[in-house]
């Protein structure tokens, strides 16, 4: 049996003793699922009524609810309840089986635990002042407020589809770039879109890996591929790493795929896009302004700020 098989019968299996665990705490529970099973049974063998079957199921409910039991309570827990962990529906690979694959690709992607809580109903305004100007002529509050906005405005354009650009986040530390980058993440995922999210130098260590002979058959083409052609991709904290040729050729190369192709493009730095164009290469500069809408975050470092709060 292949591991996959073993896995979804696993599965199965902890969903039945699940059921069997509820049932001991809950006999009545067990009794209205019989009735249920057997209001059905007598409907599709000619000799019930449909009402029937809806009655037992609206006892079944109420206790359910009495009870604070989930309606699923006795279903299989699937990490995908798409393709029920199958990788395909109807013949077509799953956005889930697509995600595995990019983070078998590059070890390090895909958001850390810490960030998944990171959404944008969770972007807190507060640690931006309202009477401090930025040179940008509003004041740190507008700019946070208008970061939190376009950041939604990106995922509602990926998910219509019509996302053809992208945002390049910038500011220095503490400002909230790696939370704004999490919550659209989160977004898309929640949406089933496939996203690649990587700190920038994991991904240049990833590519740098896979010239170890132990690399376990991934090959820097396969990476580039990745980064170039992901529905969206996200790379955190540009700017970080030593720039050496063979950054800049790399960093280059994705972006002016991504470009070219019109696949959007989320990044955040530290620098600001002239920065970039300095530090690695105009090309790669005039490429980012072309595709990305300049998210500038201005304010003091929020842990900073949490921290005299204390
Ligand atoms: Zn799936």
């Amino acid at each position: 049996m292949v591991a996959k098989e073993k896995a979804a019968l696993a599965k199965l299996w902890e969903a039945l003793e699940r059921r069997e665990h509820v049932h001991q705490a809950h006999p009545r529970l067990a009794e209205l699922e019989e009735q249920v099973s057997v209001a059905l049974r007598n409907y599709t063998a000619g000799q019930g009524s449909r009402q029937a079957v809806e009655e037992a199921r609206t006892k079944r409910g109420a206790y359910l609810k009495e009870h604070g039991l989930p309606p699923d309570y006795a279903e299989p827990r699937w990490a995908c309840q798409n393709c029920q962990d199958e990788g395909y529906v109807n013949g077509r690979p799953c956005a889930c089986l697509q995600q595995a694959e990019l983070r078998s690709i590059i070890s390090n992607s895909g958001l850390p635990p810490k960030l998944r809580a990171q959404t944008f109903a969770r972007f807190e305004l507060k640690w931006y002042q309202e009477h401090i100007m930025t040179p940008v002529g509003i004041s740190e509050r507008r700019c946070a407020i208008e970061a939190l906005a376009l950041g939604q405005k990106f995922v509602a354009t990926v998910l219509e589809g019509q996302a053809r650009t992208g945002l390049f986040v910038s500011g220095d530390p503490g400002l909230g770039k790696t939370f704004l980058l999490s919550a659209i993440c989160n977004s898309l995922l929640a949406a089933r879109v496939p996203t690649l999210y990587v700190v920038f130098c994991d991904l240049i260590a990833a590519i740098k890996e896979t010239f170890n002979a132990e690399s376990g058959g991934n090959s820097e083409s396969r990476i580039m591929a990745a980064a170039r052609e992901a529905k969206v991709l996200v790379l955190d904290d540009l700017g970080a790493e030593q720039v050496t040729d063979f950054v800049i050729n790399r960093l280059f190369d994705i972006v002016n795929f991504r470009c070219n192709h019109q696949l959007p493009l989320v990044v955040s730095s530290n620098l600001k896009v002239q920065e970039i164009g300095r530090l690695y290469d105009d090309r790669i500069a005039s490429r980012l302004w072309e595709m990305c809408e300049v998210v500038p975050l201005y304010g003091e470092d929020i842990r900073i700020q949490q921290k005299r709060q204390g």
